[in-house]
């Protein structure tokens, strides 16, 4: 993690020294442009190994870099979070459908931020490693919650929990990425074929049958407004200050 380097792509220089301080702070190298096009001239001279990218943009705006960063075959395992402002929820879903792993919205915690970063950083890593990239089992919240894809069983505590064939694509799909912000089309694509037609609204009906029945844990599916859903392998509040 040490060493890592943060390409910072943000136009609004308060919000950029903001986010280089926490950055440099927690041992990251970092290198800050205000523009698309410097962005995408940073890009193409050394790959970054997460980019923070601002929407709101001069020249070349932050969808588009997004798209040019997921096209180039250099750059398109690069995570990138998206910084947005408040109430472009259209432009974070856009984004995260072409690609984008997480999003914060300004005004935003730094710390939240930074542990975003860092497990973007972390997942990025871990899926580069050989045969890591089908886990046999997804342990996760201290082990009480197991996901067995090869058996198809999620065990709570050890028992067993009976979930439907869609409510199991939907916690395996969401908890494969913690703390990664996943739109229902994506919710959708993902679990398509194992059960029948899906739709938002029905995606929204099996997440609370799916929090239901992982009882405490349900509240680790957390909804993002406007956006759709994440498995928090940490709650944000305890992030938080
Ligand atoms: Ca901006």
């Amino acid at each position: 993690m040490n060493d890592s380097c943060i390409l910072v792509v943000e136009d609004e220089v308060e919000i950029a020294e903001l986010i280089e301080f926490h950055a440099k702070r927690d041992g990251f190298r970092t290198r800050v442009v205000h523009s698309g096009k410097t962005a995408l001239e940073s890009l193409a001279r050394e790959i970054p190994d997460v980019v923070v990218l601002d929407l709101m943009l001069p020249d070349v705006d932050g969808l588009e870099v997004l798209r040019r960063v997921r096209r180039a075959e250099t750059t398109a395992h690069v995570p990138v979070l998206i910084v947005s402002a408040k109430g472009d929820e259209s432009d974070v879903v856009a984004g995260i459908e072409l690609g984008a792993d997480d999003y914060v919205t300004k005004p935003f915690s730094p710390r939240i931020l930074m542990a975003r970063l860092k497990n973007a950083i972390r997942r990025q890593h871990a899926d580069h490693e050989p045969n890591q990239n089908e886990p046999e089992r997804y342990v996760l919240c201290g082990g009480e919650l197991v996901i067995d894809p090869a058996r198809h069983v999620v065990t709570l505590c050890g028992k067993d929990v009976d979930l439907t064939l869609t409510e199991f694509g939907i916690i395996q799909y969401l908890a494969a990425r913690p703390g990664f912000v996943r739109t229902r089309e994506q919710i959708i694509s993902a679990v398509h074929g194992r059960a029948t037609v899906l739709s938002s609204r029905t995606v929204d009906v099996h997440v609370t049958a799916l929090r239901r029945k992982l009882e405490a844990l349900g509240t680790r599916i957390e909804t993002v407004r406007g956006v759709g859903y994440r498995f928090a392998e940490v709650s944000e509040t305890s992030i938080e200050d």
